[in-house]
């Protein structure tokens, strides 16, 4: 089939926004998504027996059962809890006073960023739990203090409730 295509990258959220855009570039924001239709619709040319079929064959494969959307079963219970390096993912870290120390690569990482990272892994895979200090200590696999995890978690999130109850959002 040869038939003149012009690729765009397109974002359809209607909450994003690229900053620092560099001018010129085929990306299409969802606020200029109205304005490029509209420009589309101009074009009078007549569609040929080509097109059709371009878009019969784009039709067919439309995937609406999209497998990538699906995550896998999984619990907390079952993943492994702990520190992995940033670099080379190995689990086998060391915590020396500030920093984790990566014993596969030599990798070294404040211990406040690697808590933070964790952070940010736990809240992807349980995106509906509340971030509590004892889990999030548990988490990392009980290499750092509860003090640091605390702080971490009150430098980076809103504190809500008190004693037990008390969770971070
Ligand atoms: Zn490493």
């Amino acid at each position: 089939m040869k038939i003149q295509v012009m690729a765009y990258v397109i974002f359809i959220h209607p909450e994003f926004t690229l900053y620092q855009m560099p001018p010129n570039q085929n990306i299409l924001l969802p606020s200029l998504l109205n304005k490029h239709l509209r420009e589309l619709n101009k074009i009078s040319a007549p569609l040929h027996s080509e097109h059709k079929r371009l878009a019969r064959l784009i039709n067919d494969r439309h995937m609406s059962d999209n497998q990538l959307a699906k995550k896998p079963h999984y619990s907390y219970e079952e993943l492994r809890k702990g520190a992995t390096c940033l670099k080379c993912q190995s689990w086998h870290v060391k915590v020396i006073e500030r920093s984790t120390h990566c014993l596969s690569c030599s990798f070294r990482e404040r211990n406040g960023e690697v808590i933070l990272r964790k952070l940010g892994e736990y809240q992807v895979l349980f995106p509906d739990k509340e971030l509590k200090t004892d889990r999030i200590y548990e988490w990392c696999g009980k290499n750092y203090s509860k003090e640091s995890v605390r702080r971490v978690l009150s430098q980076n999130f809103e504190e809500k409730g008190t004693g037990k109850g008390r969770y971070y959002v």
